[in-house]
């Protein structure tokens, strides 16, 4: 504490000394914004690149805050992370994604939405019960629900991880590995995962058009998770040109801008409607 004139101390928080007021902010309104609602999803479309179906969507988080407006999670996914927030974050969404998902099946739209699991989220030991509790909960099918990892999420030896993992895909769920080819490349362990689905990440697709190790590192990882028996699914897909590529190099599924932006859960039904009629 310094002297603040007049025998009162002035107390600094660490948070505000690292300049980092932003944070210290979201922070202290994570708690205010689960019980209000602030939280909400949007969903963008995987696409099929062989028959151009719609195969699933991935629900994003975003803040409605009072004071910053509409917040991406890049501003505060890593803060909740930081806190240990992210916990129950990643709770609300695995909820709101699944109460959708039964919104959409009951007015006959049948889909499966992809939702994001942190390391910490999925290294707590309830966490494979809280989801097929929830799943029952809504009498939905296990086949229904993607969830998508990253590495860092079982690198841990010791952490529950990788027995949660396990549990979830007995009883069906699908697992993606997210990110693929960002940071750090295991394709070692990939083969001791319970994988579904492997997702390249978009800073190899938009290489794609323009440099030849980057697409020789694309058709790599595509013919390697084949031989894992993973689908592969490519991320951040913008032109028809990626398109193409992706699919002669046998990439089986793709999500990007090409195909749509993330939208609110009321589009998805028209969306539908128009894309498959197409
Ligand atoms: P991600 O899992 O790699 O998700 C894809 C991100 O790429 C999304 O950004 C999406 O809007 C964006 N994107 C999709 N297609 C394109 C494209 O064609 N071009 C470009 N430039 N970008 C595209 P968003 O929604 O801002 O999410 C950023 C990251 O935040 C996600 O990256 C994910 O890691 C994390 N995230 C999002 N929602 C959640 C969540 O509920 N929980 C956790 N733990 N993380 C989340
Ligand atoms: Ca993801
Ligand atoms: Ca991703
Ligand atoms: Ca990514």
């Amino acid at each position: 504490a310094k002297r603040a004139g007049r025998g009162r101390y002035r107390f600094y928080d660490a948070s505000l000394n690292t300049g980092n007021v932003e944070a210290f902010h979201l922070e202290q309104g994570f708690a205010e914004a689960l019980r209000s609602h602030q939280f909400v999803l949007q969903f963008q479309p995987l696409v099929h690149l062989d028959s151009g179906r719609i195969d699933g969507y991935e629900a994003l988080v975003r803040w409605r805050h009072p004071h910053y407006g509409l917040l991406y999670p890049d501003r505060f996914i890593a803060v909740a992370e930081r806190s240990g927030f992210i916990v129950s974050l990643g709770q609300e969404v695995l909820r709101l994604a699944c109460e959708q998902l039964a919104q959409w099946h009951e007015a006959g739209l049948e889909t499966s939405v992809a939702v994001n699991v942190s390391a910490l989220q999925l290294a707590q030991p309830e966490f494979a019960d809280t989801v097929l509790e929830l799943l029952a909960g809504l009498s939905l099918p296990a086949q229904r629900l993607e969830l998508e990892i990253t590495e860092t999420a079982i690198l841990q030896r010791e952490s529950p991880a990788l027995d949660n993992l396990h549990r979830l895909r007995v009883a069906g769920i699908g697992v993606s590995l997210d990110d693929f080819g960002q940071g750090y490349a295991g394709f070692a362990h990939l083969q001791a995962l319970p994988l579904t689905r492997l997702k390249i990440d978009r800073s190899l697709i938009a290489q794609l058009s323009n440099s030849h190790d980057d697409s020789l590192i694309v058709s790599t990882t595509i013919i390697l998770a084949k031989r894992l028996k993973l689908q592969v699914v490519a991320e951040g897909v913008e032109t028809r040109e990626q398109r193409v590529h992706l699919r002669l190099a046998g990439c089986d599924l793709a999500q990007g801008y090409h195909f749509s932006r993330p939208m609110d859960a009321e589009a998805v039904p028209a969306f539908e409607e128009d894309f498959n009629a197409e």
